[in-house]
């Protein structure tokens, strides 16, 4: 285990414990998590090295990697991701229409299987993906025919530039935080966009369920943003927010899988209802959705007088 002495996001040395959780879906091990007493940030501290923690994600269950379709959560799952590839590639070439940039270079880090990034190829763009799981890279070839490269060559990469840089669920999982975020910047055409989707570590479903909220997802999660986080981590790096978009379908999953930890069993109507529940108080009391996508650019130095 690594114990972490400086905050990930304002480097202070000052954290209280909040609390302690279960990784329900594949050691059983107990984890915990820590506050920054300045800043506000959450972070899984002590962590798993890096060097570790695949074997956190050896599991039939965790399904973002493996693409199994077994039991009615991962069912629900299955058909709702094919939505959301849609709405991603919608939103992407929304974006960047609006900046009237040529460049069609994408860059997917954190790809999985590549599912996303075929609809993108589909759509005109000249795909590269990033994945550190071998499983993940090779059901990518089979199954999409997508050639992901490793982590190791990202930090090589200097001859392309990208016009989009994704990160769907994946920067809450990274342990070079500074490191990639830096890469990205280099990476990034002057105009171009840069997307980041993380769960909402303020969100009603948080609230309501504690520690069995299932995007806890310890110690795979080893940062718990929310809003305020992701402003402070990339304003270090002269990025700003240009948006903060929902993701509505998440509170429904994450609100299915924390009733499946918190009673042991699946409870479909309850979990679909505390879904609801959670979009409907994001808008009302303005905590956010349960995750959110952050559409952020380079400060353009040119701009600023
Ligand atoms: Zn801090």
């Amino acid at each position: 285990m690594e114990k972490i002495d400086f905050c990930p996001v304002c480097g202070k040395n000052n954290f209280k414990h909040i609390l302690s959780c279960l990784d329900y879906t594949v050691s059983h091990e107990t984890f915990n998590v820590v506050q920054c007493e300045f800043c506000g940030f959450r972070f899984t501290n002590p962590r798993p090295v890096e060097k570790e923690i695949g074997k956190y994600y050896e599991s039939e269950e965790y399904i973002s990697h493996s693409g199994t379709k077994t039991g009615l959560v991962n069912k629900v799952y299955s058909i709702v991701k094919k939505h959301t590839i849609k709405q991603k590639v919608k939103l992407i070439n929304r974006l960047t229409r609006q900046t009237k940039t040529i460049n069609k270079n994408l860059l997917d880090i954190g790809c999985g299987t590549g599912d996303f990034l075929s609809t993108c190829k589909k759509n005109g763009w000249s795909i590269t993906g990033i994945e550190p799981s071998e499983l993940a890279r090779k059901q990518a070839k089979e199954k999409n025919n997508i050639e992901p490269l490793i982590p190791e060559i990202f930090f090589e990469i200097t001859e392309n530039r990208f016009a989009v840089i994704t990160l769907w669920h994946v920067l809450e999982h990274i342990y070079k935080l500074d490191q990639t975020i830096e890469q990205i910047k280099n990476l990034l055409i002057e105009d171009g966009v840069l997307i980041i989707a993380v769960p909402n570590c303020n969100s009603f479903d948080r609230e309501l369920y504690g520690t069995y909220w299932a995007a806890w997802d310890l110690p795979r999660h080893i940062y718990h943003f929310t809003e305020k986080d992701i402003k402070n981590l990339f304003s270090k790096f002269d990025f700003t927010i240009q948006t903060v978009l929902p993701m509505k379908f998440d509170s429904f999953y994450v609100s299915l899988l924390s009733e499946k930890y918190k009673t042991g069993k699946s409870n479909f109507i309850k979990g679909i209802l505390n879904g609801l529940k959670s979009n409907i108080n994001a808008r009302k009391k303005k905590r956010g959705y349960s995750s959110q996508v952050y559409i952020l650019k380079k400060n353009n130095i040119l701009n600023i007088k």
